[in-house]
């Protein structure tokens, strides 16, 4: 692959050039989305459509040689652009449109010149070249994020911030687009992402793995996760459900748990957004969480039934319908922890009223509800607990006060009227005065907004 790049680049070297064409002034694109929790995440100028990422990873060594194709969109006239990458890895090559740019990189900023500027609209693609020893970043909260190693290769989970770790991109959550994924690696290792296997070859002692995810995702969502894993791809139920477990874990019948808590959720929330499903179970307790990478949650070990749950839930709440700004997160893991709840209270192991009762026994004057949820302060409280339980509560709050067709009608129009984008906090509220045809300024501004308590 490399040679046949390389014989490319050379062909165009030889080209007679192109007769000079009057090309608007641009200006370069912002080297953020303006999100305030992560102010580099993110680019202006410029819609990423597609990602076609080469992946080759030597677990061994640790080494990972990268070739991305990206297919954009300009929104401005654009005379230079940024993708988000981290210097870690080293970018040997980026054209545009077939033609070398130049490039430099800063921190986890890529900044691309383009031989000439685009115009606006116009559809463009981006090559990048690059290699190096990717390695995990640290989140203000602590946690690991991003191209995690583990014994045996990697557990790759990237919210909020890992996606520039291994890849370039426009790495906010409001600019989903499709994947495929090339990915080859030892032949007694597995490369599992997101979306469909579309195809499996060994060759020598390497076995390639191609990925297609064709509905849109935010790079927070997206895996390229490697290790021994046992791979099973069936139909089951109605779904295609592929799963990797390592072999170091049990995890009976896991292939089997999907299609019950799919179909339960359908019922609730419409029509699963995605053509495939399953998860990969990795034993890395180092990790310390499990992430609803689109199609395809990643565990740290075998989930419980809450867990399957919450990250299944999160196909419909988080990676269909995705919030605009990290500060809302709130509609991602309070819809998913409510889900949690509404699937225990299916199994007959806790009713919903229950678990909210039992989360909202805590006392006043615990710090806990001195969060809102809506407005947890900063990136280091991204994941703290009022974000999932205050977050539930609101949810059930709304139910209580609106009613259970009322409630179940908004999350219904929520996943489908915004299928596949993002949506903010405040057009929750407005849909749910819409679609249940009540104020509910007292309750949102009491559960959401503003610190302390809410009475009941
Ligand atoms: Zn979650």
């Amino acid at each position: 692959m490399k040679r046949l790049v390389a014989l490319t680049a050379a062909a165009f070297l030889s080209l007679p050039l192109a007769p000079a064409i009057a090309t608007p002034a641009g200006t370069p694109g912002a080297p953020g989305a303006g999100d305030p929790y992560f102010p580099g995440q993110g680019n202006g100028g410029y819609d990423a459509a597609r990602y076609d990422l080469t992946l080759d990873y030597d677990p061994s060594s640790g080494r990972l040689s990268g070739l991305a194709r990206i297919s954009a969109r300009a929104t401005q006239a654009l005379s230079r652009f940024n993708l988000d990458l981290v210097d870690t890895l080293t970018v040997r090559s980026v054209t545009v449109d077939g033609r070398r740019a130049t490039h430099a990189q800063s921190g986890s900023e890529l900044v691309v010149t383009p031989a000439r500027t685009l115009r606006r609209g116009r559809d463009f693609s981006i090559t990048v070249r690059y290699d190096g020893l990717p390695a995990h970043v640290i989140d203000p909260d602590g946690s690991m994020d991003g191209w995690i190693k583990t014994g045996d290769g990697v557990f790759n989970a990237n919210e909020p911030q890992g996606a520039m770790t291994w890849y370039p991109g426009n790495h906010h959550m409001t600019d989903k687009a499709a994947y495929r994924f090339t990915v080859t690696v030892p032949r007694d290792r597995v490369a599992v992402a997101n979306g469909d296997l579309v195809a499996k070859v060994s060759k020598g002692g390497r076995t390639t793995y191609v990925w297609n995810s064709r509905e849109p995702m935010a790079s927070y969502l997206a895996t390229v996760s490697i290790g021994r894993f046992d791979l099973t791809d069936r139909r089951i139920g109605g779904y295609r459900v592929t799963t990797a477990v390592d072999p170091t874990v049990q995890a009976p019948g896991f292939p089997e748990r999907h299609p019950p808590v799919l179909d339960f959720f359908t019922g609730l929330f419409g029509p699963y957004p995605f053509s495939s499903t399953g998860g990969i179970v990795d034993n890395a307790p180092e990790v310390g969480y499990a992430l609803e990478t689109q199609t395809r949650p990643i565990y740290p070990r075998a989930p419980s039934e809450s867990l399957l749950a919450h990250e299944l839930a999160h196909q419909w709440f988080g990676n269909s319908v995705t919030p605009t700004l990290w500060r809302d997160i709130w509609l991602n893991e309070g819809f998913a922890t409510y889900s949690e709840w509404l699937w225990a209270d299916k199994l007959g192991t806790q009713t919903v009223q229950a678990a909210f009762d039992e989360a909202y026994a805590r006392p006043a004057e615990d710090e806990f509800w001195q969060s809102p949820p809506a407005d947890p302060g900063g990136p280091e409280n991204l994941f703290h607990a009022p974000v999932y339980d205050r977050g539930a509560m609101t949810l059930h709050a709304l139910r209580l006060e609106v009613g259970d067709d009322a409630f179940f009608a908004i999350l219904r129009a929520w996943a489908g009227r915004h299928k596949y984008g993002n949506a903010d906090t405040a057009a929750f509220v407005a849909l749910s005065e819409r679609v249940s045809g009540e104020q509910l300024d007292t309750l949102f501004d009491a559960w959401l907004f503003k610190p302390g308590k809410p009475a009941m």
